[in-house]
């Protein structure tokens, strides 16, 4: 049986994909802050891949490239497709983006502290 579920990128303000990219193949676009990945410039090295604290980006086992959700400049076609309406976009000014971005940092610092503290956090707080 397979089980497909998005992962959809939080375009993190202070994306780790961005900070980590050795070729700065990923960037936060000026017009909208979306993080973007320029293939031109992409290594396939997964790195924003290791990275990412939700696991949104893929390297294209073909291509040898990143291949990150861009929010298709602002109507995803994930969402226009769901037929169950599990999906919404969210715009950056809106609260539950920020919600959600606060629940990716206290992910973060629980899987720092399990790391720190030598516990298992397999999916303990995994944001949802
Ligand atoms: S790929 Fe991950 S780290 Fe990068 S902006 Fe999206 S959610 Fe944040
Ligand atoms: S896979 Fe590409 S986009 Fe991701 S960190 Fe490596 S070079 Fe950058």
């Amino acid at each position: 049986m397979v089980i497909a579920t998005p992962v959809t990128c939080l375009q993190c303000e202070d994306a780790l994909c961005v900070m980590m990219c050795p070729t700065e193949a990923l960037s936060r676009r000026d017009t909208d802050g979306t993080v973007i990945a320029d293939p031109g410039r992409c290594i396939g090295c997964r790195t924003c891949v290791e990275v990412c604290p939700i696991g949104a980006p893929a390297v294209d086992p073909r291509l040898g490239t990143s291949q990150k959700c861009a929010l298709c400049d602002g109507d995803p076609a994930c969402v226009k497709v769901c037929g169950e309406r599990a999906l919404t976009f969210a715009g950056a000014e809106e609260e539950s983006l920020y919600r959600r971005r606060a629940a990716v940092e206290t992910y973060v610092e629980h899987q720092a502290f399990t790391a720190q503290t030598g516990g298992s956090s397999r999916g303990a707080g995994s944001p949802a």
